[in-house]
């Protein structure tokens, strides 16, 4: 059972500054993809601490922040008693109460998918990483692959600002049949759950005819899989530079991310995966 503390001035009493941090930000609801994470932040530090916030500003109006899964006693008997777990309520985050304005804006890249489905979202999620990051101190942060875009915008508030942290990525964690494991999987029934897995299906699609044929061709039929499954509604599925998150020119060759966002009932899930686009 980690120890969880849910004021700054906690927190820093337990924190020994002789020592490094690696920091794990989640929203909780742990699962074996946010365990991956602590494994990866305690190889890399001397202390650890994982903060559980399930942060208001980044969720739009009507979207589930109400419903999101709160299991904060489970999520600290699933770590151990070295873990420092952070679970601070919204006014030791924001004093401003959770009508905040964000205060780190995301700039052009935050408009586009996510950011286009979830006005404001990223705004939300970089001011509470940045506000996370002045709390904690980190030495090391940790996040996770399966949210590229957001991997994306938080290396470049590091550089922009020149924070002292290093960022570690960690490889999406998945359940048997490919399905990316997420807190909102708790929200599919079991019709929804196997309609999912058509996503994963659709990255391992893309792969296999990028190899194939051109990039325009490859991505019709990865979408045609996820479109083909009456219970998914597909957002977005694209091809972006991980150098720039923009979608890829048609005849870009190199490095790639596959990025995928659907809804399933009413369950919005994304994936990412890397790959190598190898002829135009
Ligand atoms: P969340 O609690 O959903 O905000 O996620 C907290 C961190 O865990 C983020 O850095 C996520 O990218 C990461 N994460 C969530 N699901 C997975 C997964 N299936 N595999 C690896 N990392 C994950």
């Amino acid at each position: 059972m980690a120890h969880v503390v849910s004021t700054s001035t906690e927190l820093r009493e337990l924190i020994d500054p002789s020592r490094t941090v690696a920091f794990v930000p989640t929203m909780g609801a742990l699962h074996q993809g946010h365990l991956a994470l602590v494994k990866k932040a305690k190889q890399l530090a001397d202390q650890v601490v994982v903060s559980i916030f399930v942060n208001p500003l980044q969720f739009g109006q009507g979207e589930d922040f109400d419903s999101y899964p709160r299991s904060l006693d489970k999520d600290a008997g699933l770590l151990d008693p070295e873990v420092i777990v952070f679970a601070p309520s919204v006014e030791a985050v924001y004093p401003e109460g959770k009508d905040a304005t964000p205060v780190v804006s995301a700039g052009a890249v935050g408009e586009l998918f996510e950011g286009k489905s979830r006005p404001g979202h990223f705004d939300g999620m970089l001011t509470v990483v940045s506000r996370l990051f002045t709390l904690v101190q980190p030495d090391v942060a940790v996040f996770g692959q399966k949210d590229a875009q957001q991997v994306f915008l938080v290396r470049k508030l590091v550089e922009d600002k020149k924070l002292p942290i290093e960022l570690v990525v960690v490889p999406t964690v998945r359940e048997e049949n490919g399905l990316a494991l997420s807190s909102r999987n708790v929200y599919l029934n079991a019709e929804e759950r196997n309609a999912a897995v058509c996503i994963p299906q659709a990255i391992a699609v893309l792969r296999q005819e990028i190899a194939k044929t051109n990039t325009a061709r490859a991505l019709e039929a990865a979408r045609r899989v996820i479109e083909s499954q009456p219970l998914v509604r597909l957002d977005y599925l694209e091809l972006v530079d991980p150098t720039t998150f923009l979608p890829v020119e048609s005849n870009y060759v190199g490095a790639a991310t596959v990025i995928v966002a659907a809804k399933v009932g009413t369950t919005r899930l994304i994936d990412t995966e890397n790959l190598e686009i190898v002829h135009a």
